[in-house]
């Protein structure tokens, strides 16, 4: 069993280790924990790529797909069911522009 040296017994040990403290510590009342949690989960869902990620991420889809060396005029990643390349610009990179 794991303990928590630093938590007193019978307090909420999630709490304690995402704020430090919980609804049973002296001075903290449930609405505050319960308002601490709201917040916590808030700010994990608003959290968005920024703009140099989505930058990178773009980076990434056109490193895969680019105008392939061994098959000039087609895309070096995509290929129809039957195996053969699509056709320079792929759809890939089409949606990437627009
Ligand atoms: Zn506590
Ligand atoms: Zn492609």
């Amino acid at each position: 069993m794991t303990t928590f040296p630093n938590i007193p017994l019978g307090h909420t040990i999630p709490a304690h280790q995402a704020f430090g403290w919980c609804s049973y510590c002296p001075n903290r009342t449930p609405a505050e924990e319960l308002a601490a949690w709201q917040t916590r989960e808030t700010d994990e869902t608003i959290r968005k790529p920024t703009r140099d990620q989505l930058l990178e991420a773009v980076d990434r889809v056109r490193a895969l797909h680019h105008d392939w060396d061994a098959d000039p005029g087609h895309c070096a990643h995509c290929q129809d069911g039957m195996g053969t390349p699509l056709p320079w610009p792929c759809p890939t990179i089409r949606a990437l522009e627009g």
